[in-house]
């Protein structure tokens, strides 16, 4: 079974994965990770993508599939595969299909992780990371403190805000995603494909939770 995973930025799509990997027996595909360790790596396409970014534009398409394809050879033991983070348009979509076919393979399930635009705004400015980037642990003012205020729990480093997690650079993050994503719904919709969960970001979610949404989907095919 291969499952794309849909959500705005901030929507816990990383965590999701990690359960899927962990309690289904599935490979997770983080195009972001992906795109880093090809480079790390000076594979080919790793370098054909870094003369692209190099330049500031974005990795073509078909550099990416060829990627994904890559990396679906090291999951053939497992339960099909998660991903996370492409497509994030109709275009790469059709592309995804397209490449699965030749593999006669399909998309099997989308799941839609909609958590409100105000939601996603309120916790991650409420985010704060470790300094010391060896450590890099994650807190949150609300859902997640540290012990003690400022501090990490793990290292006793400062804790800081990312620059990026402000109110206004998440608001213009959410509203390209917003606009990219509308069709990529909607072709997923008209598939009889799309399992949409509504949720809130105070929400932690369980592998108990991800049991349900497969049962749901599988009861109502
Ligand atoms: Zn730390």
């Amino acid at each position: 079974m291969n499952i794309v995973l849909l959500g705005g930025p901030g929507s816990g799509k990383g965590t999701v994965s990690n359960l899927f990997e962990k309690t289904q027996n599935m490979g997770h595909i983080a195009t972001g990770d992906m795109f880093r360790e090809e480079i790390k790596n000076g594979t080919e396409l790793g370098k054909k993508a870094q003369e692209y970014m190099d330049k500031g534009n974005l990795v073509p398409d078909e550099i990416t599939i060829n990627m994904l394809k890559g990396k679906m050879h090291e999951f053939e033991g497992s339960n099909g595969v998660v991903f996370d983070g492409f497509p994030r348009n109709k275009k790469q979509a059709e592309a995804l299909d397209k490449m699965l076919e030749e593999q006669n393979q399909k998309v099997d399930l989308v799941i839609f992780l909609d958590i409100p635009d105000e939601d996603i705004i309120y916790r991650t400015t409420k985010r704060r990371i470790c300094s010391n980037k060896e450590c890099g642990a994650i807190y949150n003012l609300e859902y997640k403190k540290p012990k003690v205020e400022g501090i990490c729990d793990v290292c006793g480093s400062e804790l800081i805000q990312r620059k990026d997690d402000n109110e206004e650079t998440i608001t213009e993050r959410l509203r390209v995603y917003h606009e990219q994503s509308k069709e990529l719904i909607e072709y997923y919709e008209k598939k009889k494909l799309l399992y949409r969960v509504q949720l809130h970001a105070n929400v932690n979610i369980t592998k108990e939770m991800i049991s349900e949404w497969l049962e749901n989907y599988k009861a109502n095919r």
